[in-house]
């Protein structure tokens, strides 16, 4: 798609809109776009129907998702890209269950409608017929990272215990595949249909089958080492490439490194929550750094130069002559990459020079200072470069 157009732009809402007037939003949408409302229209109407329906459906899993909601507010469609590299997305859901959610299980009827694989992982797009594609359940987990590692990206052990597909049955549930019968009750579907009506007229909602639990298969003589469910627990570690400028809080997919999906499904995810440990000296907002350094009086009158301890090493910074109490000085590209492809490059770092009065002079201090007490240079007197100084100090803090 080539013009996109923003989330709350498609659903008509405000960027201050509520959870609640979202998906309010979103069905006003949904029932006027729904391609089944549209099946008597021309195929110009039809097209216009399914693309709309698809914009706003789009745009509401991406809202209605506090995470996905909160990286698309501060990246905008890259935040909640579905792309190669590291994934921050964890894909569009699933449609079916929003949907679900919102127009109760008459949603279930509209088996005609498929076409939503453009969207992820959309393994029930097509029919609810076919052959059911089992899904591990995810597993969400947090790392700990010091704001150095940020800085560079790094690679960790992640220990997690995880369902992995049982050694002795090959994750079939039983040692022999005559051992597994097709449930007679659903044939095999897993679900039992039922008629109704519905908002949309009469449809077809389905049930999950009572005899199989929806699996669609009894297996008569299931393996010991694993009960019949195809599965065993496995504590293992997974090596997670974690990538430079990540923020606290952010989420990164490791596809397939999830819970084994029963009847050698596909994977589930493993999320990972960036917790960020806090840095002794430096401040982070986005990717700029903050540091603050204390001068004394005399090097902030005469000038000197200070050593920054930045995260790739120390660095040194000039501080003019009449530098004032409060003043920044900026060191370029000295703050934390972009997590790559979002943001504008690398950060800055901002040091904020704190003269440091002392309280206790000695007798001949005192006499010095009390000299110049009265001397013109020592009067206030705020000059333009002062005003600048302090005006752009404000805006940062
Ligand atoms: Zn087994
Ligand atoms: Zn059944």
């Amino acid at each position: 798609m080539a013009e996109k157009r923003d989330y709350y732009e498609v659903l008509e809402v405000a960027r201050t809109a509520t959870a609640d007037e979202i998906k309010l939003a979103y069905r006003k949408a949904a029932m006027k776009w729904h391609p089944d409302r549209w099946v008597d229209g021309t195929d110009a109407e039809k097209k216009t129907a399914e693309e709309k329906f698809k914009e706003a459906s789009e745009a509401y899993s991406v809202l209605s998702d506090p995470d996905k909601k909160a990286r698309y507010d501060q990246y905008g469609f890259q935040g909640v890209d579905t792309g190669a590299g590291p994934d921050f997305s964890g894909g569009f859901g699933n449609l079916e269950d929003l949907l679900r959610d919102l127009f109760g299980g008459s949603f279930g009827g509209f088996g005609g409608f498929g076409g939503f694989g453009g969207f992820g992982s959309g393994n029930t797009s097509s029919g609810r017929t076919q052959t059911r594609v089992y899904k591990g359940r995810d597993i969400r987990t947090r790392v700990r990272l010091t704001l150095e590692e940020i800085a560079t990206g790094v690679e960790k052990d992640i220990t997690i215990e995880r369902n992995r597909p049982c050694p002795d049955c090959g994750g079939r549930g039983t040692k022999n595949a005559s051992d597994i019968k097709t449930c007679p009750n659903c044939k095999g579907s897993g679900q039992v249909s039922h008629v109704t009506n519905s908002l949309f007229g009469r449809t077809m909602t389905y049930s999950t089958c009572t005899q199989c639990g929806g699996e669609g298969r009894i297996v008569t003589n299931p393996c010991r080492s694993c009960g019949g469910t195809g599965l065993v627990r496995r504590r293992e570690t997974v090596k997670v490439k974690i990538p430079a400028g990540v923020e606290d809080g952010m989420q990164l997919t490791i596809r397939g490194e999830g819970h084994a999906a029963p009847h050698n499904g596909t994977n589930g995810d493993l999320l990972v929550i960036i917790e960020e440990i806090s840095h002794p000296n430096l401040k982070r907002s986005g990717n700029n750094l903050f540091y603050n350094a204390m001068i004394s009086v005399t090097d902030a009158i005469l000038g000197t130069e200070i050593a920054v301890p930045c995260l790739d090493g120390t660095y040194k910074a000039k501080v003019e002559p009449g530098t004032q109490s409060g003043a920044v000085i900026k060191l370029r590209n000295k703050g934390l990459p972009s997590v790559s492809g979002y943001g504008s490059g690398t950060g800055d770092m901002y040091v904020k020079i704190i003269v440091w009065i002392p309280k206790k002079l000695s007798r001949e201090e005192k006499d010095a200072l009390e000299k110049m007490r009265t001397s013109r240079s020592f009067t206030p007197d705020p000059s333009r470069d002062d005003k600048a100084v302090f005006d752009k100090f404000k805006d940062i803090y």
